[in-house]
């Protein structure tokens, strides 16, 4: 069944788990999130990220993920992931989205509350909840949900992560669903071990008393996902290493079997994304 972002994490928020958001910008990863959630029985969120306007936009892909969702036997999100403009949320909106990110991290403070708080508005009156990004995720370069092509330069500070003080007046002004929140974590494709700065997360979690995301989550350690969950994590962005998964398998087919056909490439990468995608859900659930 469709469910908004806040139902879907407050339930998560008294069971003490996260649910993983896994973008699906093609029909085959779309169908490995939804079966694997079914199978293991937890909820979760279907995102679909500007940039993978380009895989499928949004238009076409949008009501499948819709669809899907409805006919799911488990509580589904379909979620806009970075919006960022009014006009492409109203879009979401307009195909049946049941929450939307708005990601203007980018701008300056008095801006981004602008900005957010104008999307809060509109979401509200059809009630749709929103999340908001405070502080800056940067991205590897390689993969990930903001770069479609690997070009950001790589800039990785703890003067871009989220402040705790200022992420409460930003909640509190902004009346925002869920923080996304950076405390260490990065887009794409790991090139250094991540350091995660748990007890900012704590504190972020205290002051804001609402969900917190954490984007870039693909790619940790077990224990690293239980932590973060334990300090307040609701909802975990998981995508490259899954995606990556998906491209491994269909590369070690190319290179055993002689008689290619492309639909046989679909099945070999959705298979390969389920079976990452279930472990990762497995974890989330902190059972
Ligand atoms: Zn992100």
């Amino acid at each position: 069944m469709l469910v908004t972002l806040k139902e879907n994490l407050s339930n998560a928020e008294e069971g003490n788990f996260a649910v993983g958001a896994f973008n699906s910008p093609t029909l085959e990863t779309a169908r490995a999130v939804i079966v694997a959630a079914e199978e293991l029985h937890v909820p979760v969120i279907l995102s679909h990220a500007e940039v993978h306007n380009v895989v499928n936009p949004i238009e076409v892909i949008g009501p499948v993920l819709v669809e899907f969702a409805k006919k799911a036997r488990v509580p589904v999100t379909v979620h806009l992931d970075h919006g960022s403009t009014l006009e492409n949320v109203k879009k979401a909106i307009d195909l049946g989205f049941s929450s939307v990110m708005i990601d203007a991290s980018h701008m300056h403070y008095e801006d981004n509350i602008k900005v957010v708080k104008e999307i809060v508005n509109y979401a509200k009156q059809f009630e749709i909840s929103v999340e908001a990004e405070l502080g800056m995720m940067t991205s590897s370069g390689i993969g990930g949900e903001e770069t479609a092509s690997g070009t950001d330069e790589v800039s990785v500070g703890t003067d871009l992560y989220t402040d705790p003080i200022v992420a409460k007046d930003f909640v509190d002004r902004t009346e925002i669903d869920a923080l996304a929140a950076s405390f260490g974590t990065v887009h794409g494709i790991y090139i250094s071990e991540p350091y995660l700065d748990i007890e900012r997360l704590k504190s972020i979690f205290k002051n804001i008393q609402r969900p917190v995301v954490m984007h870039g989550g693909s790619g940790l350690e077990k224990q690293d996902y239980i932590n973060v969950i334990n300090a307040g994590v609701r909802k975990i962005n998981y995508y490259s290493y899954a995606a990556k998964a998906g491209a491994l398998a269909v590369k070690e087919y190319i290179q055993k079997e002689p008689n290619l056909f492309y639909h046989d490439l679909t099945v070999i990468a959705r298979e390969a994304i389920k079976k990452d995608v279930k472990r990762a859900m497995d974890i989330f659930s902190n059972k």
